[in-house]
């Protein structure tokens, strides 16, 4: 008898929470914006996460979607954010320098990542704000500052080590706010494939299983929709930055050892995209030098000579010369490559991306997913300067300038 009321209160312990779910009711049009970083867009098909391959299949899938240049982290972030090509938002790099302020910008750096003097144009969230509807970041390039003096109502300093679940259930938590305090657009961000495609490159086993972890807390997501009532009520819009090619040990081109160094100001060592600060008077010898020097695998530009498909010129950020590797090939200086050759084996391989951003390899992942999207729709590819408006579209906000054109990608919205 004590037994089975010990059992009985037991299990009415354990329904509790079930119970005490609120359904969400009143939603208004909502989006969640989820960046999977490195994601390449052919991962659906090679690794067929089912989560994300359910969304895409009853949603929109764009064959690919096409990253700006340069294909690295920050730039494309934020162009998902505003709409803005990078020479135009001013994220012209995850590494950059600025002459102006005479201070370098990097992802580690903390006071320059929430130091709202880099940040140009109006990415969703502050649109969002502004506009009377509330944001919500757990974690987004350019969500942990103020951006024309306005942050997300909520958001997160940036701490790769805060595990998936976490991001997700917190989410969540923010759904269950009552309708006036409820954010309309929400921000998340996996870090886990893109570290898998570098370490790995992006054919390994463990690149796989970084896809079908973060496919685990997409369904985590879903299944919390699902409890609130409101499983296809929310628009998920997921994307990617960038690709990831494969790159080989040994595709590597030691450019220090082609100019004198000592003719720069200052050179960032990154091994997709060296960006060369000539001082004073010496460019052309630095160039000179450099251009007949080159392999074949590797081309120097003059600011004013880059392709103008790059869209990538205009800022006074980009530097005076500009070093670019074919993708799957590495720049580097004689210090680094001595490092690699002691730390990895010749045969190895790894993963990168930051090249050409009409490289196959780097082409980036969109799915749509919700009631403002057609279902069971293939997209053929389109530039990440259209999610901008598509987002604000959505909201019912009114865009702020910017680089995309809701014609672009308005079939795949619902008519
Ligand atoms: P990348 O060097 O382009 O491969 O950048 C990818 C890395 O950016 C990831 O491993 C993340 O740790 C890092 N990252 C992503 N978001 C942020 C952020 N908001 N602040 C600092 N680092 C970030
Ligand atoms: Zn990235
Ligand atoms: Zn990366």
């Amino acid at each position: 008898m004590k037994r089975s009321i010990i059992l009985i209160v037991l299990l009415v312990f354990l329904a509790i929470p079930a119970v005490a779910q609120q359904k969400v009711k009143d939603l208004k049009p909502t989006v969640v914006l989820i960046s999977i970083d490195g994601f390449r867009y052919d991962y659906l098909d090679l690794y067929s996460p089912p989560n994300l391959s359910k969304l895409a299949e009853k949603g929109v899938r764009a064959r690919w979607m096409i990253p700006s240049f340069p294909t690295k982290t920050f730039p494309n972030h934020y162009t998902v954010a505003t709409g803005l090509y990078p020479q135009n938002h001013g994220i012209t790099d995850n590494n950059m320098y600025d002459p102006e302020f005479d201070a370098e910008f990097g992802l580690g750096k903390r006071e320059e990542v929430q130091n709202p003097r880099w940040w140009g144009g109006e990415p969703i969230w502050v649109t969002a704000e502004k506009q009377g509807q509330t944001a919500a970041a757990y974690f987004f390039p350019g969500t942990e500052t103020k951006i024309g003096g306005v942050q997300p109502t909520f958001w997160r300093e940036y701490d790769g080590d805060v595990a998936n679940e976490t991001r997700i259930d917190t989410i969540l938590t923010w759904f269950d706010l009552p309708a006036n305090e409820r954010p309309t657009m929400y921000t998340l961000y996996f870090s886990d494939v893109d570290d898998a495609g570098h370490r790995y490159s992006p054919d390994a086993e463990e690149t796989r299983a970084a896809v079908l972890k973060v496919d685990e807390m997409i369904g985590r997501l879903v299944d919390g929709f699902k409890k609130r009532g409101i499983e296809g009520k929310v628009n998920l819009i997921i994307v990617s930055d960038h690709g990831m090619v494969t790159v080989p040990a040994r595709n590597r081109i030691v450019l220090d050892e082609m100019f004198d160094v000592s003719k720069a100001e200052r050179v960032i060592w990154v091994g997709e995209i060296v960006q060369i600060w000539p001082k004073e008077g010496e460019e052309d010898a630095i160039y000179n030098a450099i251009k007949p020097k080159l392999p074949g695998q590797a081309k120097i530009y003059r600011k004013s000579e880059i392709p103008a498909r790059y869209k990538y010129s205009k800022n006074r950020r980009i530097a005076p010369l500009l070093v670019l590797p074919d993708a799957g090939w590495v720049l580097v200086n004689r210090a680094r490559a001595d490092k690699m050759d002691a730390e990895r084996p010749a045969d190895s391989v790894g993963g990168s991306h930051g090249y050409d951003n009409l490289a196959p390899e780097m082409r980036a992942l969109f799915i749509a997913n919700g009631p403002a999207f057609k279902r069971s729709y293939t997209a053929d590819p389109f530039s990440n300067v259209e999610v901008y408006n598509l987002m604000c579209h959505i909201l019912g906000l009114t865009p702020a300038p910017n680089d995309g054109y809701l014609d672009n990608v308005k079939e795949v919205l619902k008519k």
